[in-house]
């Protein structure tokens, strides 16, 4: 008898998850598994604040999938998923074709522009290890630069984040701590580098714990970090950033823009038919599509509402973990023929939320917040647990983060 085809697209948090779980489920003889994913290594989003500024290396953050991905019991295919064909279960690749018995979507997000002028063509994300590392290189570039041109060109040592949510606020922390060694390392006198976070709403992190956004924000003021609150972005320009400011549009003129302001699903999940609300896959209580039986979808392309606020929970590798589990068991059980289906159910762990490797701020088990030291150990704790349940001692041993006294 044929063996049920499983396809799991995206080797990010829920897809790479799913994948180390389910093999663990099955035999080979009773399913052919394929994980498709665009490079040969996972790597991990919520440290990307951290390529960006160059306080990691890439290759901290980057976990070859072999490494914890079993070959003799998933075909790993290295390629670009172009679209996904529901109706006659085929995916598409840049190199080839996939046909399926059953799907795990799991392609993740990218940036969203909102249609604002100029952002595809001047603005860096933090989207991938290799925005990421343009990042950190396009910096340091510009501030080697700042010596060796005519005139006082303030704008290479400006740095404008767009965006005060918890990406432009991870980022602001991580780039206040580098600024010193670029300054020393290029002969620049650090008065004169400016790091302005440009956020349109009232405050940094809009609707957080209004506690926690103060230190937030007090913290990085202290670290030379400027916020333009109630200021949105207009325009990215080849010279820098139009600004709205009381009613008044001006411009900040830099050559490092790096725009943090907000993610999208995946755009693959819309263009290929699936029924979307908000561009991602409102997935029924098992995580399946509303409109095929046999697609899973998870992580940041799918869509699920808290019943509480009446909107949708924001997405987060929080949930795309927790998600895996879910995913696994229910794919296992529809290749199997069975219709023993888990629900789903999110189950908010809280929120830590970096302000450099040395200081943090959030809140944990329901309502318990954390400042400063305990806050920055308990989120050095979190990434190394997903290691952990990654790949194991080796991984955590090989990738964690154990340095906690400074
Ligand atoms: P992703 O992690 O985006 O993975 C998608 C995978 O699919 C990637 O491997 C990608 O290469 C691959 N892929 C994409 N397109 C294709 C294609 N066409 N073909 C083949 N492969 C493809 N969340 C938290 O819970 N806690 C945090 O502390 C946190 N910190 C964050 C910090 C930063 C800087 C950022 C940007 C986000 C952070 N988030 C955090 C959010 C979190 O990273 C995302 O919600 C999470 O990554 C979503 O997981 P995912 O599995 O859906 O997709
Ligand atoms: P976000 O959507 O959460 O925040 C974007 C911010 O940009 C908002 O504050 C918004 O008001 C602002 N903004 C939007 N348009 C603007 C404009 N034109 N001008 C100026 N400001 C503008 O996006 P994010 O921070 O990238 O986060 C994405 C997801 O990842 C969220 O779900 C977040 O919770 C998660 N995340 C979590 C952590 C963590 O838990 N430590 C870290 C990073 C990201």
């Amino acid at each position: 008898m044929k063996k049920p085809r499983i396809v799991i697209l995206g080797a990010g948090y829920g897809g790479i998850m799913t994948t180390v779980k389910l093999q663990k489920m099955v035999g080979t003889n009773e399913v052919d598994i394929t994980l498709v994913n665009k490079h040969d290594y996972h790597y991990q989003t919520t440290w990307l604040h951290e390529n960006s500024a160059g306080t990691i290396h890439q290759d901290q953050t980057r976990i070859p999938i072999k490494d914890v991905v079993d070959f003799n019991k998933v075909n790993f295919v290295q390629d670009t998923v172009v679209s996904i064909d529901p109706k006659a279960q085929k995916v598409q690749l840049e190199d080839g074709e996939l046909e399926y018995d059953y799907l795990v979507v799991a392609l993740g997000f990218e940036t969203a522009t909102f249609g604002i002028k100029g952002l595809e063509e001047h603005a860096f994300n933090i989207t991938n290890i290799n925005n990421a590392r343009l990042i950190r290189d396009h910096i340091e570039y510009n501030f080697a630069r700042f010596n060796n041109e005519p005139g006082d060109r303030e704008d290479l040592i400006t740095i404008v984040i767009g965006g005060a949510g918890f990406t432009g606020i991870e980022f602001a922390g991580e780039i206040a701590n580098r600024v010193p060694e670029l300054c020393k390392e290029y002969d620049v006198d650090r008065d004169k580098v400016r790091i302005i976070t440009v956020e349109a709403g009232p405050s940094a992190l809009p609707g957080f714990d209004p506690e926690l956004v103060e230190y937030a924000m007090n913290r990085l003021e202290a670290k030379g970090v400027e916020f333009m609150v109630g200021t949105p972005i207009k325009e990215a320009t080849v010279d820098g950033v139009v600004v709205e400011r009381d009613g008044q549009e001006e411009e900040i003129k830099t050559k490092n823009f790096i725009w943090a302001a907000g993610v999208k699903a995946n755009s693959i999940v819309e263009q290929s038919g699936f029924e979307v609300n908000r561009g991602k896959v409102e997935v029924r209580d098992d995580l399946r599509a509303p409109d095929y039986d046999n697609v899973i979808v998870v992580g940041d392309c799918s869509l699920i509402m808290n019943e509480e606020t009446g909107r949708p929970y924001p997405p987060t590798a929080q949930n795309a973990i927790q998600q895996s589990a879910v995913a696994a068991h229910n794919i296992k059980e529809l290749a199997r023929g069975g219709n023993d289906l888990q629900t789903y159910e999110f189950n908010n762990m809280g929120t830590v939320a970096s302000l450099g490797h040395d200081d943090a701020m959030g809140v944990v088990f329901g309502d318990k917040k954390l400042f400063g030291w305990s806050a920055s150990v308990m989120k050095k704790v979190i990434d190394n647990r997903y290691l952990l349940k990654l790949g194991g001692i080796g991984l955590l041993l090989k990738k964690g983060k154990f340095n906690i006294f400074h």
